[in-house]
């Protein structure tokens, strides 16, 4: 149904090369045959579980271990692929993405009020990547396990685009398959609508708006992360890195919410908590009973969140016709710091769904609390020094740069303003 990789053939070869090269024990040709075998098969799979929302991809391996080890020492190399499905090696200069401070060294898994857990959380295995020569953001990768077979990220080229890497253990919820990835390039992405389009119409700045805009370099905020009983049963081993990996994959890359490139605001989140529900909990298919619930003052976290905080609640399956919401629209009386009730938005992260869209799903919602609005989206077209497509469109395609509008930066700058001291 989906055209195959027309370089396949030379993958396969690499494949065999590699695992004949890489393995201790010589292997024999009817093995590789098996292997090969089995990574085709393993394609389809993935394409199957994707469906129209990757039309071409590769499957890769990636010895984690190694990547992990070369991460740690500054540097690493990963494979990238074209928009003309080649797959290139990327070396990047690696650095910690240090998404949580210290003192939040502990989760929480929800039952009741009168069942919890606090576990120690995982040491952060989240990496920012640049270029060689200096530090901008070219992307961000998350090892997920610590047996470090299970890589998910996304890569930049200034010629190339997008190019991201997800697990195929964790797409096909299995654990067959250590340190197999599928890779594509965003170009190979389709059409995806959100769906909250109905709910928000724009609401056009009342001219009362001053657009006092102001850097907040200095400024940060925080979230708190959460998820339903099946985003933690997705792979209870993986839920806390799963958490910070979409995170990183909203921040990093084209910086959609800390944006690089815009010269009106920044935002600095950082990770205030992390919890899960491991039973019971939010499961309504209904969007509007969901949103309710988040936002009931009794809705059960245990960190508490301050005006300054946002409440991210990472939703593992399918919300009636709606990808994610949030819990108001921005504006300095509304949406994000506008009183309780109003910091808090849901994400769909389905294992299924292409990280492409689970991070400009997330983005776009966090864009919502902090101000944004589609009325002041723009089809495609230039912001800066970023050209591309408008993050606060509803529909996702497969454009490589998402940028805020100008219109968007000033009404988000606003709420930065309003929100922050
Ligand atoms: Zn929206």
């Amino acid at each position: 149904m989906y055209t195959l990789a027309r370089t396949f053939g030379p993958l396969f070869l690499f494949v065999f090369l590699f695992i004949a090269v890489g393995c201790d024990a010589v292997s024999t040709q009817q093995e590789s045959e098996d292997q090969n075998l089995s990574n085709e098969e393993i394609a389809s799979q993935v394409e199957e579980a994707f469906g129209s929302q990757v039309t071409e991809l590769q499957i890769r391996e990636i010895s984690v271990g190694e990547v992990t080890q070369e991460l740690e020492a500054g540097e690493t190399t990963l494979p990238f692929v074209t928009p003309e499905n080649e797959v290139i090696e990327m070396t990047f200069r690696g650095r910690p993405a240090n998404l949580r401070p210290d003192s939040v060294d502990t989760g929480i898994l929800r039952e009741t009020p009168d069942t919890l857990e606090t576990v120690p959380l995982p040491e952060e295995q989240s990496y920012l990547l640049g270029e060689l020569e200096n530090t901008h953001r070219l992307g961000g990768v998350t090892i997920l396990d610590d047996e470090e077979t299970m890589l998910r990220g996304v890569l930049r080229h200034s010629d190339y685009g997008l190019s991201y890497i997800q697990s195929v253990n964790h797409v096909l919820q299995t654990d067959e398959y250590p340190n197999l990835h599928v890779i594509y390039n965003a170009e190979h992405t389709g059409d995806f609508e959100i769906g909250d389009g109905e709910v928000y119409s724009s609401q056009d700045a009342d001219g009362e708006q001053q657009g006092h805009a102001k850097l907040n370099v200095d400024e940060s905020a925080s979230v708190v992360l959460d998820g339903d009983v099946d985003f933690y049963n997705a792979d209870p081993n993986t839920v806390w890195r799963r958490q910070e990996s979409l995170l990183l994959a909203a921040q990093i890359a084209d910086g959609l919410i800390e944006p690089i490139s815009s010269d009106t605001w920044r935002l600095d989140l950082s990770i205030a908590g992390q919890e899960v529900w491991v039973s019971g909990g939010p499961s309504t298919t209904n969007h509007g009973t969901l949103m309710n619930r988040l936002e009931d003052p009794s809705y059960y976290l245990l960190n508490s969140l301050s005006e300054k905080q946002m409440h991210l609640f990472l939703v593992g399956y399918d919300v009636n016709g709606l990808a994610g919401r949030a819990g108001g629209i921005g504006s300095p009386s509304g949406g994000w710091g506008g009183g309780s009730g109003d910091n808090h938005l849901f994400s769909e992260v389905l294992s299924r769904r292409s990280l492409h869209i689970n991070r400009l799903v997330l983005t776009h919602e966090v864009g919502h609390l902090i101000g944004g609005h589609h009325g002041h989206s723009i089809t495609s077209g230039c912001s800066g020094s970023m050209c591309g497509r408008s993050i606060m469109n509803h529909t996702i395609t497969n454009a490589q740069e998402y940028f805020y509008s100008d219109a968007n930066d000033e009404e988000i700058s606003d709420v930065i303003d309003a929100v922050l001291p």
